[in-house]
């Protein structure tokens, strides 16, 4: 019998479970303040704009990303 098996519904992640260590800080791109899942940036969206302006050595446009994770809290 293992009734620990079964997943949880919905299992709602917060903040503070998505960030360890790392002290929050403000996206090097917009100034957000920065998730876990994308640190530094605030966003995948913002870290890909990151990369692009790297990859192109100057301010490139906003890569518009399908960005499912709605940052606005
Ligand atoms: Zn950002």
């Amino acid at each position: 019998m293992s009734q620990d098996d079964t997943p949880k519904p919905e299992f709602a992640a917060t903040p503070a479970d998505q960030q360890p260590l790392r002290p929050a800080r403000p996206c090097p791109n917009c100034g957000k303040m920065s998730v876990a899942d994308s640190y530094p940036f605030c966003s995948k969206r913002c870290r890909m704009v990151d990369l692009n302006r790297w990859l192109t050595g100057a301010y490139a446009i906003p890569v518009v990303e399908d960005d499912q994770d709605d940052d606005e809290v």
